[in-house]
């Protein structure tokens, strides 16, 4: 089976969707297998997604990211990067398919309430970056 890091953003966090948004991942056939809520700084959401750094939003993109608290998580399944993908929809809840996380509960290409990892690497690295091996069960 494999695993994925998964975010709950901040204008998830604050609309109180932590549970809407877990339902979504479990009904799917993900497992939550590591969580915590977590106050990211500017200088840590400016290195978690610094393969953005040269975007026009990453400035909106970290101030946001680190406006509140974020719930970070491990999904594991088989698929589980594709499949948490799919549940999330599309970055731009205009484009997200009915039913998925982003089109039910996004509110803007920017405040779109989940994080997944997009590939087996980064999903090592996601989860690395977040959680240490005592955690992770
Ligand atoms: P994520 O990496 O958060 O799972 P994603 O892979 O669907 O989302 P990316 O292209 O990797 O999308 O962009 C990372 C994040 O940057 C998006 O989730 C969104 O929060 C923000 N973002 C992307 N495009 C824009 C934009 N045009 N304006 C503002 N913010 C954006
Ligand atoms: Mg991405």
């Amino acid at each position: 089976t494999e695993r994925t890091l998964s975010i709950i953003k901040p204008d998830a966090t604050r609309r109180n969707l932590t549970g809407k948004i877990n339902a979504k991942f479990e009904d799917a056939g993900l497992r939550i297998v590591a969580q915590k809520r977590i106050q990211l700084t500017i200088a840590q959401a400016q290195q978690f997604y610094a393969v953005h750094s040269e975007r026009p939003f990453f400035g909106e993109l970290t101030e946001f990211m680190a406006s509140a608290p974020v719930v970070v998580q491990v999904l594991e399944g088989e698929g589980a990067i594709a499949k948490n993908r799919e549940v999330m929809g599309a970055t731009n809840p205009a484009d997200a398919a009915a039913g998925t996380i982003r089109a039910e509960f996004a509110e803007s290409v920017g405040e779109n309430s989940v994080h997944g990892s997009d590939a087996p690497e980064t999903a090592r690295e996601e989860i690395a970056f977040f959680f240490s091996g005592l955690e992770l069960v």
